[in-house]
């Protein structure tokens, strides 16, 4: 079984202050599954590479990797519903449809990625930012980011990989 990464509860940390968040505000979801559709409703998903390690590592079932995904949709969400809920991405928790909530969407995000990068800034894990299937996919250079997915071995270089903190 792979170990979770040191940060891995740290990042669960931020999820619970961002479901807070929501709370507050209690948007409306109609269970419409446009959130997860991405390519037929016109948006994306961006994360981490940290939310993608807690993602996976979290998810109730594992997607193989080495089949090709895009940006069509999410591979979680089945029959219109998100299955790796407990695991789900920090923008998983903040969009909603609800035209109420809208105006309120963009700082708690924003505010959401500050507490993650400052965690990768404390555990020196460097910060990758990009669309969920660059993180899916092992054709994506975004893929080999992820930390602590495979076993280490004595000759594990990944760290090499690592990109560097953006400043
Ligand atoms: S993780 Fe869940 S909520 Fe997020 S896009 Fe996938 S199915 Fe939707």
């Amino acid at each position: 079984m792979t170990a979770r990464p040191p940060w891995f509860d740290e990042v669960l940390a931020v999820y619970a202050w961002a479901d807070e968040q929501v709370r507050l505000h209690a948007p409306i979801c109609t269970i419409s599954g446009r959130c997860c559709r991405f390519r037929d409703y016109g948006h994306n998903l961006f994360l981490s590479q940290l939310e993608a390690s807690v993602l996976f590592l979290g998810a109730p079932f594992q997607v193989n990797h080495s089949q090709q995904f895009d940006d069509t949709g999410c591979p979680y969400q089945i029959n219109g519903r998100c299955e790796a809920r407990e695991s789900r991405p920090l923008a998983c928790r903040i969009y909603f449809c609800d035209p109420a909530f809208q105006d309120a969407m963009p700082a708690i995000i924003e505010e959401g990625i500050r507490k993650l990068k400052q965690i990768a800034d404390t555990h020196g894990t460097g910060w990758s930012y990009s669309p969920l299937h660059h993180f899916l996919d092992n054709r994506y250079p975004a893929h080999e980011t992820i930390p602590l997915l495979r076993e280490p071995t004595p000759c594990d270089d990944s760290t090499s990989r690592r990109p560097l903190p953006l400043l």
